[in-house]
């Protein structure tokens, strides 16, 4: 065993910390050609369902099926950011609203949703419901296409936004949803799904309990397809797309990334796949001039242990005495996804951990200034804030700072009940 490392210590002790990953290496991990095809695919796969889904969910009708959320300018709160931590930001701060995703109002839109039509398609196309894949897809909106679905199931275990997002596209469809939730897991989401049509198992255990029973009992029913968070390169894809779609967003908004006008992109992390996604698309387009940051709660920093030991998803946060408890629901994750992880190895710049008093209080200033609603798991990103001038100095990108775009990327919020939102925000 090797000794601990300060980080480790400070981890164990509830510390906030800065890590920044030494072994960037973006050759190494961006090279996978199979990855690289998934993503493609499965932006070419939301364009063939978009009018099912325009169809399915008259919400995205303005938007022609494509499920996609704003990126806002949020001047007033880098205003009070720059108050709190004394420094100047200098740059732009942008909020990706994710938040605001249509149909389940949480980044697991993206991953959990392609997840879902991914499967839909193979099983229409293996069972002739549709021709091939130029064939139209409204067909899957019919009430045989609906029969024959409801002969199988979909299962998933989830602290809440996934279960939402893959409840939800399921139920639509006309399968058996069945999502396997953590003890984390918001009395709403679990209200919404079951109004929703799919089925709601509770567990008194963690994520990690949710997940394995939700796998047992998928694995021994040929009809069911399980959603594998931790390994899934359907979710994966999915997520990555957002890449793409933020590159145009960027040009539309006459943001520069190059060399000389850096991104920096701020991220929270729970089991790792919605950020290991879109930083993996990122990275993509990008390259070096995108800056990529997770931030996890200081009680389950489980992606920043597992890198920072190399250990992976052989450590967990309980292993070294921390409880795993956090109001960060969706950031409730004591183990992270080694297929993620591996990934980060080489292409994460940085990790952050944020002490839950400050996550509420984001979520206040947020509200306050800009007039946005964002669930608590979502503000995490705003504490990578702090860590700019450090990072900027130690990668001598310190001239570059007036040039530089900052993107907080907002995880969830939309469908947070009025009288839930009220409350949280009227802490203290
Ligand atoms: C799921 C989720 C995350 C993190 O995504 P992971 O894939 O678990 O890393 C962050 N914020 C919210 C609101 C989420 O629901």
């Amino acid at each position: 065993m090797k000794p601990e490392s300060e980080i480790v210590k400070q981890i164990r002790n509830y510390e906030e910390i800065f890590w920044i990953n030494k072994n960037v290496n973006l050759e190494k991990n961006l090279n996978d050609s199979v990855l690289k095809n998934c993503v493609d695919a499965a932006e070419k796969r939301l364009e063939r369902f978009s009018p099912l889904i325009a169809k399915l969910f008259p919400e995205t009708k303005i938007s022609n099926g494509i499920i996609e959320s704003p990126l806002v300018c949020i001047s007033k709160m880098k205003n009070k950011i720059e108050n709190i931590f004394e420094n100047c930001l200098n740059g732009n701060l942008y909020l990706k609203c994710d938040s605001n995703l249509p149909i389940s109002g949480s980044v697991k839109a993206r991953g959990g949703i392609h997840e879902v039509l991914e499967h839909t398609e193979k099983l229409a196309l293996e069972n002739g419901i549709l021709k091939n894949i130029q064939d139209d897809y409204l067909k899957l909106a019919s009430q045989e296409a609906s029969k024959f679905f409801s002969k199988y199931k979909i299962q998933v275990g989830s602290t809440g936004n996934l279960g939402l997002s893959i409840g939800i596209m399921s139920a639509s469809l006309g399968f058996n949803a069945i999502v396997h939730m953590s003890s984390d897991a918001k009395q709403w989401k679990k209200d919404l799904l079951r109004q929703k049509g799919a089925t709601v198992i509770e567990y008194d255990g963690d994520y990690g309990e949710a997940v394995k029973n939700g796998r047992t009992e998928s694995d021994r029913d040929p009809f069911s397809y399980f959603v594998d968070d931790e390994k899934s390169k359907s979710l994966f894809s999915g997520y990555a797309v957002a890449s793409l779609r933020l590159k145009k967003q960027l040009a539309e908004n006459k943001i520069i990334v190059d060399e000389e006008h850096p991104l920096f992109v701020y991220i929270p992390c729970g089991v790792g796949g919605a950020p290991g996604g879109i930083i993996y698309g990122l990275k993509l387009l990008f390259g070096n001039n995108v800056h990529c940051f997770i931030v996890e709660p200081t009680h389950a920093p489980c992606m920043v242990l597992g890198l920072e030991t190399g250990l992976l998803n052989e450590i967990c946060v309980q292993d070294i005495g921390l409880d795993g408890k956090t109001k960060a629901d969706g950031l409730a994750v004591g183990r992270c996804s080694s297929f993620i992880g591996k990934i980060f190895e080489n292409i994460l710049d940085g990790a952050i951990t944020i002490s839950d008093d400050k996550i509420s209080a984001y979520q206040k200033m947020l509200w306050e200034s800009e007039n946005i609603y964002i669930e608590p798991s979502s503000c995490a990103g705003f504490y990578g804030l702090k860590f700019v001038e450090k990072y900027m100095q130690k990668k001598n990108l310190t001239n570059k700072i007036k040039e530089t775009t900052h993107i907080i990327w907002a995880t969830g919020g939309s469908m947070v009940p009025q009288e839930i939102r009220k409350s949280e925000l009227e802490f203290r």
